[in-house]
């Protein structure tokens, strides 16, 4: 099997966790909006025993017209709270600009966000800027699912010479909705531990999950597979936050979520997790199955208009003929039932039938 030679430097846990025991914990908003927000939010974390704390300044937003963070100016709040709160900081770089701004401000570490990790021209460059310097990196995951990509970014920063580098597992884009904002497919990230064994991995509930319901269950998940640590979005109001505000708790709430977490000392079941990732696969063709019937049912509202506008018969034997004998042949090709594909679309078609007939009786 596959595996990949990094040289990480884990000894210190990059002398950013003042403990080691897991899981190590970074939180802090998903944007620095103001002074007193960045200032209040890292105080209340740093009384939860949070010190490593994270505030976006540059935010990567997927519309244009959003908050797109505050900048540069934001990169004095952080070295606030490295001052006052004795905590370490750390930002997401997308560009040579954002690492040679936080490199002279002194942040601590960063992180390349999944847009950016997507991106193999924008981490060269990024790494370009890094090189002679050993600052922690933490990489998420690029959004579409390839595990290649991530250990590329990993790979990238390793050869300019960054040892201290961790991994963040934030999930992975769908097109289909399903229960969270991101698909984990937890087998990817533990595929990337298994390769790298030495790689701390991290895990952040807010963006897999999308809402702060969701945070508890997943990052005892992560916990239950063996995750090192959590990124948790945490801001002082979250419903008034400019950026992710479904998905971000208050400090307090933050507690409870830790103090509620059950760190097992065994590796989670390999099983248990195949499991999970075979019914979130699962899940996720039943709603393709269901969005294709939805759609499906769009056109028959649109031909059953056009029919009665025409005054054409609603039921047409040699179209639907050719529809069965179609369907049936492409069962027979791929071995599925064909009696079963033979029941499914005559349901679908008696269920078009129906509508059509109410269409034209409208
Ligand atoms: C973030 O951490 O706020 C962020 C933008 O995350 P991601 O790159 O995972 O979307
Ligand atoms: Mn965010």
């Amino acid at each position: 099997m596959e595996t990949s030679s990094l040289n990480i430097k884990t000894s210190d846990n990059w002398a950013l966790f003042k403990h080691t025991e897991r899981p190590l914990l970074l939180a802090g908003p998903c944007s620095a909006e103001s002074e007193e927000q960045v200032l209040a939010t890292a105080s209340r974390l740093q009384k939860i025993g949070i010190n490593v704390f994270r505030a976006g300044l540059w935010k990567p937003r997927t519309r244009p017209n959003c908050f797109e963070g505050v900048g540069e100016k934001g990169l004095k709040w952080l070295v606030k709270v490295q001052r006052l709160q004795g905590m370490k900081v750390g930002t997401e770089v997308a560009n040579s600009h954002h690492v040679e701004e936080c490199l002279k401000a002194g942040i601590d570490f960063l992180w390349i966000g999944a847009r950016t990790t997507a991106n193999p021209f924008a981490v060269q460059e990024i790494a370009e800027s890094l090189r002679g310097t050993d600052i922690p990196v933490l990489v998420k995951n690029p959004i579409n699912p390839d595990i290649e990509l991530w250990l590329g970014a990993l790979e990238r920063l390793n050869l300019v010479g960054i040892s201290r580098l961790g991994a963040i597992h934030r999930g992975f884009s769908a097109y289909n909705n399903l229960k969270y904002r991101n698909m984990p497919q937890w087998q990817i990230p533990i595929e990337l531990k298994r390769r790298i064994k030495t790689l701390p991995l991290f895990c952040d509930p807010s963006h897999i999950g999308g809402k702060r319901e969701y945070i508890q269950e997943i990052a005892q998940k992560s916990m239950d597979l063996g995750f090192d640590g959590l990124m948790i979005e945490s801001h002082t109001s979250p419903e008034q936050a400019l950026s992710d505000a479904r998905q971000q708790v208050t400090p307090e709430t933050l507690e409870q979520i830790i103090e509620h977490l059950v760190i097992r000392t065994t590796q989670a079941q390999a099983d248990d997790m195949v499991i999970e990732d075979l019914r979130e696969r699962i899940d996720y063709l039943d709603n393709t199955i269901m969005e294709t019937l939805v759609s499906r049912m769009k056109v028959i509202e649109e031909i059953g208009q056009y029919k009665k506008s025409k005054n054409l018969s609603i039921f047409q034997p040699e179209r639907w003929e050719k529809i069965l004998t179609h369907v049936t042949e492409e069962a027979r090709k791929n071995n599925l039932p064909q009696e079963l594909v033979e029941r499914i679309f005559k349901a679908i078609h008696q269920a078009s039938i129906d509508r059509q007939t109410e269409i034209m009786n409208e």
